[in-house]
């Protein structure tokens, strides 16, 4: 099968897919209160993508290049029954990693579930280890021994190793880099540091908020000196370090001042069916009038190829705080 390229010859092997807008969490730099109140209109049921027109839409990405999923929301553990959808997705033809990013609230009593549903790999979001810095971030007062039950409840159901990713805001959680790195050391979780970025246009970003990977460096190296390791695939994410003493594995995600466009291979479905080629897109492609205009495989397949082929993404090298202001979908409504 030849690989389907864009306009930077990048091909298209990634595949992330929200499946709710919806959250139980309201952190600032994603679905801030004071937008995403009481009386925000989420999407209605019957504009969600069903399971069976997710499949089939993975099916004909699969065909495209896609080898991986990856569920995300809002948080995505709040759509009922998501084993159901995992089982239909591991057992698709070309596709060989099933993963899911969740904020660990529900994970503890779903793990072993999803697990054996074929679910091979699981991100989980904790921004800090203080129950008071960790309530104000995600603004529902949530505690953090639930999300790290959560975690544990993950490993013990074989979905290792767990990564954990911690967007790190300057005067919000900077101050908590050293306490999670120490907790996660010797306990086979990969800890993952997330420069704070601009997405959607509700978190009042500013590049003052940033602290830099290479500050974030600085400060692990002080404690515990690193090492740089090579990617583990092409397109990776995150850059990895390990400890020089053994203790385990860190990564650095550094869209702002290291971005990684070049090598970007993931596209993003909306939970209504909407084909998003950036993260920082003004807008997408809707997929479900063609699912549910009686579009045949072909069809569809044409349209994302299409839509692939003509991709030129490269946001993050342009950024600028003027591109920060421009109208961009929320995170909450493609997941990260
Ligand atoms: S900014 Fe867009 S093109 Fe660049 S890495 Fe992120 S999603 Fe990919």
């Amino acid at each position: 099968m030849t690989a389907t390229l864009d306009q930077r010859a990048r091909s298209l092997r990634d595949l992330r897919i929200s499946v709710t807008d919806r959250c139980n969490f309201r952190c600032g730099y994603c679905m801030p209160k004071e937008l995403f109140g009481r009386g925000f209109a989420f999407l209605p049921r019957a504009e969600l993508l069903s399971f069976e027109e997710i499949t089939r839409l993975a099916r004909l990405f699969a065909e495209q290049g896609v080898t991986k999923v990856r569920l995300t929301g809002g948080e995505p553990l709040l759509r009922r029954d998501l084993e159901r959808l995992v089982e239909k997705l591991a057992v698709l033809d070309g596709i060989t990693d099933v993963a899911l990013t969740t904020n660990g609230a529900m994970l503890a009593g779903k793990a072993r579930a999803l697990a054996d549903a074929g679910l091979t790999r699981v991100t989980v979001s904790l921004d800090a280890l203080d129950d008071d810095v960790f309530g104000a971030i995600n603004d529902v007062g949530f505690p953090v021994a639930r999300v790290l039950a959560g975690i544990d409840a993950a490993a013990d159901a074989g979905l290792t190793p767990v990564k954990v990713n911690m967007v790190v805001r300057r005067g919000v959680n900077d101050h908590c880099l050293l306490p999670m790195a120490d907790l996660f050391r010797h306990r086979g979780h990969t800890l993952r540091f997330i420069e704070f970025m601009d997405v959607g246009t509700t978190n009042h970003w500013t590049l003052n908020d940033v602290v830099p990977v290479a500050e974030i460096l600085r400060t692990i190296e002080a404690s515990w000196p690193l090492q740089p390791l090579q990617p583990n695939h092409q397109g990776e994410v995150a850059a990895r370090y390990r400890y020089r003493d053994g203790a385990g594995e860190i990564g650095l995600i550094a869209s702002v001042t290291r971005p990684f466009c070049a090598s970007c291979t993931r596209a993003r479905l909306s939970a209504e069916g909407k084909l998003h080629t950036c993260l920082f897109a003004a807008g997408g492609h809707d997929l479900r009038a063609l699912l549910r205009g009686g579009a045949s495989d072909e069809e569809i397949a044409r349209r994302l190829r299409s839509i692939w082929i003509a991709r030129a993404d490269r946001y993050s090298e342009a950024r600028s705080p003027l591109t920060a202001r421009r109208p961009k979908v929320e995170m909450s409504y493609i997941g990260g």
